[in-house]
């Protein structure tokens, strides 16, 4: 009878601890930010954006190098590239705040924004 008790209390222990670590897992993935925009560097140099939302295939640099980069269904993905590498093509698509896709030879920096442009205030409140 004591043996029993005893487990039992360590079996709701481990019950309790699996239900925590789903909400948790839940938690994390539920309030894991989809991107707003996605800003493009190149060299250092100005940043330009468009919105993930849209639908946007356009080519990137200048001359010999250049990385054409598409946007759609809320992902951004560079599918040409004229890097020796082709590690940015690999990449795949980047679609949660925080993501990037980096072409070195180029050095080209595409990174995912979090928010709308306007909503910041959101965020904060
Ligand atoms: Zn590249």
């Amino acid at each position: 009878m004591n043996w029993l008790k005893s487990h039992r209390n360590d079996m709701l222990l481990v019950a309790a601890l699996l239900v925590l670590g789903g909400a948790l897992a839940l938690f994390l993935y539920v309030t894991r930010e989809t991107g707003g925009y996605v800003s493009v560097q190149i060299d250092g140099g100005a940043v330009t954006e468009f919105p993930i939302g849209d639908n946007v295939r356009v080519v990137l640099g200048t001359g010999e190098q250049t990385n054409t980069l598409v946007i759609e269904d809320g992902t951004a993905r560079v599918v040409e590239a004229s890097c020796p590498d082709q590690i940015c093509v690999r990449q795949g698509a980047v679609r949660y705040a925080g993501e990037s896709i980096v072409c070195l030879p180029h050095r080209l920096v595409i990174t995912v924004e979090g928010g709308q442009r306007d909503d910041v205030d959101a965020t904060v409140r």
